[in-house]
């Protein structure tokens, strides 16, 4: 796959190709524009103790496409950081404890000494109510949905019967589940579930826990669908017809038509050897990593994510193509051209035929997560639990992770495809941070902590280069202009919560001609844990706009730096502004805890909300 982005002058024409584009072929014909996708994608899993797996019968997948999350699920819209918080805390029994609680928002590495720090309720499981508890539940052939297999259309009137603990049914994204069952297992309480008793879950779910992979745990509980509205507009079946017509409509809901982005479009033409899509974002700040290109098999699928929404182009391609394909962006006029090569040199009559959410432009939030299988390229000790791992994308993807988000990494365990969020890094901090030209932007690399008594990351560390683990489109809410125009930046990072900080750090001291400083305080407990401790030590050397500080919990006799937890002294004597009016970011990674405790004291040390970004699920 080829990667390009090139500037316009005023005619349209390209004036600068960091990667020239494929040599131009005669000019055929000129066409494109479709409707309709969101394959309900792959959901989000998260290990929580407890979720149930996959079926072999009929799937959310097999299922005609659901409608849209049902109305009034504003009426379960939960008041969000209470609700957020409430699983977000863990409890303090000892470690290990028979009651051990592992909230759904992963707390990663916390353990329940850390708890005291912030801790404010417990949900304590059951013995006999882990996750393995339930996937060996949901394979023992019982009846967990009490409809003996069936699959039924569920009515909004029918859902709403169902609101008691023994008789609790949830809509999440159309469809219907009977979660009474798991109940028991549920890591956030039984209360938690009931607040979406007898309706639309979505919105509730989707604010805490919309990457856990409910479809796949919760499958043998699957009631069916709602039966609603269908999934498409009046004119999809229209619009399918002229699939090579001019450019419809795309999908767009009414909120958004009055308060997001414009819908982008596309249109596609071809010459004797080349098919060319080209998406019209209508923004100007579009990159190479606002669009992710998937190709497998007939099916093309590329989301371009402009703000908070997400535009999809979904089709079964009429011809077949060969594997690589071009992505070219034209930022100031914010056009995407991707460039695909057809396999035999005849003119197709049509791009080809619209898949699940084709021409959609939805917000992103409701849309479900894309995941495609990466290798296993390398695997290097980073420190003694810590490693670095590099996985390839497929030549049929095109995939770059914006600087401070996250992807989701998925496994198959027990049966059960289990999803952990992980921050992608660069390879080295010496890696210069510049546009990805090939190879570079096939190769993602992450630096993770494996936990051995961890559900994630032991598998995740039993993988043989060469074998797979699926990876997601990205997620995050960091904003790469929170570091335009910016003096000084402040890290503040515990453990892997570095992890984020490393292309910030590269990209600020890269891209921010205004950068003053860079600061970097990063927690440990001891010297042992520092991830990439020489590589810091050397930038700062190498660098004098760099400067680290390490601050250790539990550091050895000899040990002559600073030690302790994040506190009001230090940061305020680590958090020093150049003057009143200067613009200054802090960020913050680590433990739940650490995250919210840090940002207390930078809002009592009068930090503004706009001077502080945490990172988080
Ligand atoms: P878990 O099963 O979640 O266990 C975590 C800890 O709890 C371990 O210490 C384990 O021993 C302990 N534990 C588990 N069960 C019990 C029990 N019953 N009793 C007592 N203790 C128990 N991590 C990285 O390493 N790198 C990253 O780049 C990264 N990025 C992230 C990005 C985001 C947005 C978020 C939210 C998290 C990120 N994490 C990252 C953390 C990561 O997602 C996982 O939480 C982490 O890898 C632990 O997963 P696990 O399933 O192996 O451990
Ligand atoms: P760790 O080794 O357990 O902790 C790192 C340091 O932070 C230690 O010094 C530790 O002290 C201290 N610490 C722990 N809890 C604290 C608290 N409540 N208050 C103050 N200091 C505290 O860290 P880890 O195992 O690498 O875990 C890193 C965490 O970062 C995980 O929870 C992971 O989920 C999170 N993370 C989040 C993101 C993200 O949201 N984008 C990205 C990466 C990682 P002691 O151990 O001595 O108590």
């Amino acid at each position: 796959m080829e990667i390009a982005k090139r500037t316009e002058n005023g005619s349209g024409q390209c004036v600068h190709l960091c990667r020239p584009p494929p040599a131009p072929d005669l000019p055929m014909q000129h066409r494109g524009a479709d409707s309709g996708y969101n394959a309900l994608a792959p959901p989000r899993a998260y290990p929580a103790p407890s979720l149930p797996p996959a079926p072999s019968r009929l799937l959310p997948s097999d299922l005609p496409a659901p409608h849209p999350p049902c109305p009034g699920s504003a009426a379960v819209r939960s008041p969000g950081s209470r609700f957020a918080s409430s699983l977000r805390v863990l409890c303090s029994p000892p470690r290990r404890s028979a009651v051990f609680w592992r909230p759904w928002i992963d707390d990663g590495g916390e353990k329940e000494q850390e708890a005291p720090h912030n801790a404010v309720e417990a949900v304590p499981l059951k013995q006999g109510r882990s996750l393995m508890d339930w996937i060996r539940l949901t394979k023992s052939g019982k009846d967990l949905t009490g409809l003996k297999g069936r699959l039924i259309e569920v009515t909004e009137e029918e859902l709403k019967k169902h609101n008691k603990k023994d008789d609790c049914w949830i809509c999440i994204r159309g469809f219907v589940y009977n979660v009474s069952p798991y109940m028991e297992y549920h890591p956030g309480g039984e209360d938690e579930l009931m607040r979406a008793a007898g309706s639309d879950g979505t919105d509730l779910f989707d604010q805490v826990h919309r990457w856990v992979n409910y479809e796949s745990m919760l499958k043998e509980c699957l009631v069916g669908r709602m039966a609603m509205k269908p999934a498409f507009p009046k004119d999809y079946h229209e619009e399918k017809k002229v699939l090579n017509g001019m450019l419809p409509q795309s999908q767009v809901t009414d909120t958004l038509a009055k308060e997001g982005p414009s819908s982008p479009s596309y249109d596609w033409f071809q010459t004797d050897s080349l098919v060319t899509i080209v998406i019209y974002t209508k923004q100007k700040d579009i990159n190479l990593d606002s669009v992710i290109v998937d190709h497998r098999d007939d099916s093309f699928r590329a989301e371009t994510v402009i703000k908070d929404y997400s535009y999809l182009v979904h089709v079964a391609l009429s011809h077949e193509i060969q594997e690589d394909f071009s992505v070219l962006v034209v930022e100031n006029v914010g056009k995407i051209e991707i460039v695909l090569k057809k396999k035999e040199n005849t003119s197709w009559k049509c791009l080809g035929h619209p898949q699940e959410n084709h021409n959609s432009f939805i917000p992103k939030k409701d849309t479900g997560l894309f995941y495609r299988k990466c290798q296993l390229v390398s695997k290097e000790d980073v420190t003694h639990d810590t490693k670095l791992f590099c996985l390839m994308l497929p030549p049929s993807t095109h995939l770059e992770v914006p600087v401070g988000q996250h992807v989701y990494l998925r496994l198959p365990i027990t049966g059960t495809e289990i999803v952990k969020p992980y921050t992608p890094v660069c390879d080295s901090l010496f890696s210069e941070f510049k546009e990805p030209v090939l190879p570079n932007n096939i190769y993602i690399y992450f630096l993770i902590k494996i936990y051995p008594a961890g559900f994630f990351t032991p598998e995740l560390d039993q993988l043989q280069i060469g074998d797979y683990v699926s990876v997601s489109n990205p997620e995050g809410n960091f904003i790469i202009s929170q570091l335009q125009e910016l003096e000084d930046l402040f890290l503040l990072a515990a453990g892997t919560g570095f992890t984020p900080m490393v292309k910030v750090l590269n990209y600020a001291l890269t891209n921010i001609p205004s950068l003053r400083k860079v600061k970097l305080m990063f927690f440990n407990k001891t010297e042992d844990d520092i991830i990439w401790r020489s590589q810091l030590e050397k930038l700062a050397f190498k660098d004098k706009r760099f400067e680290v500080e390490f601050v250790l919990s539990a550091p050895t006799s000899e040990w002559s730096g600073k030690q302790g937890y994040i506190s009001p002294a230090l940061l305020s004597e680590f958090l020093k502004r150049r003057s009143d009016t200067s613009k200054v970011l802090i960020c913050l990674c680590g433990p739940t805890p650490f995250t919210e405790q840090g940002m207390k004291m930078l809002h009592d040390l009068n930090f503004s909300k706009d001077e502080i970004h945490s990172f988080t699920a």
